[in-house]
């Protein structure tokens, strides 16, 4: 039995409600990990280093990208953001589930890298709701808030990329939702279909082949 982690790529537009979702998830079920990406972006009020993010200088940044340090990393809107690769590895050895809440392009290098990763993303009910929680959120200037959401405009193009859409309209909804495919796709994955279980099964069968095809009973 194969009791690696699943690795789980969360993206969505600014604003659609992925910290949300995430902290509630977290919260309500024990068995998945969230990596902690590292950003050059600024703190908002409320986040603390090492929590929402490990907050660096661009030089900090740059040295990680130089030792090889990170999974994926990508430029958003100004700013580095990327995936340690240490925390991750260790979670998935452990055989946790690994969320990382990522932007579209980091998360197309993690399907690269990770062909059975599972991609979701995260929509909102409207583009409507989505300005709402954006300016609601109160955390950026109106001139970021524009340059997210033609940042979406963009993202917007690549979605088919994703395995599953889920919408985040009622919070307690949407996280029991996306726990309920998370858990499906891991059984499905890890325990019925994934040849990595059948190993025994597929043994016999070669052997059974290679003693027919030489015409031994
Ligand atoms: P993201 O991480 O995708 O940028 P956030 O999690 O910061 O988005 O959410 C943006 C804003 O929308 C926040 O103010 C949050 O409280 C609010 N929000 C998130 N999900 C919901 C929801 N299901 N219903 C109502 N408000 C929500
Ligand atoms: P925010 O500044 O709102 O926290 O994040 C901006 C965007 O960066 C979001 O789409 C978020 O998912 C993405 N992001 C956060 N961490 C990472 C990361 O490690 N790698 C990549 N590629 N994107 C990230």
């Amino acid at each position: 039995m194969n009791h690696k982690g699943l690795l789980i790529v969360i993206s969505g537009f600014s604003g659609a409600g992925k910290g949300t979702l995430m902290k509630k998830l977290l919260e309500d079920y024990e068995q998945y990990a969230l990596s902690i990406s590292m950003t050059t972006r600024a703190p908002r009020e409320g986040e603390v280093d090492g929590r929402e993010y490990f907050f660096s200088t661009r030089e900090q940044f740059e040295d990680k990208i130089k030792q090889g340090g990170f999974i994926e990393h990508a430029q958003y809107c100004g700013n580095y953001y990327g995936t340690p690769k240490d925390y991750v590895e260790k979670q998935l050895e452990a055989g946790k589930d690994v969320i990382l809440e990522i932007e579209i392009q980091g998360a197309m290098k993690v399907k690269e890298q990770f062909p059975d990763a599972i991609l979701l993303f995260v929509m909102p009910p409207s583009i409507a709701v989505l300005h709402q929680r954006l300016v609601g959120r109160g955390t950026e200037t109106e001139e970021v808030i524009n340059q997210r959401l033609q940042r979406a405009e963009e993202e917007a193009v690549g979605i088919e990329g994703y395995d599953y859409i889920i919408i985040n309209d009622d919070l307690d909804t949407c996280v029991k939702e996306l726990h309920e495919l998370l858990t499906k796709t891991h059984e499905a994955i890890q325990t019925q279909y994934n040849p990595v279980n059948y190993e025994k099964l597929i043994e016999n069968i070669r052997t059974e082949l290679t003693s027919l095809v030489k015409g031994e009973k």
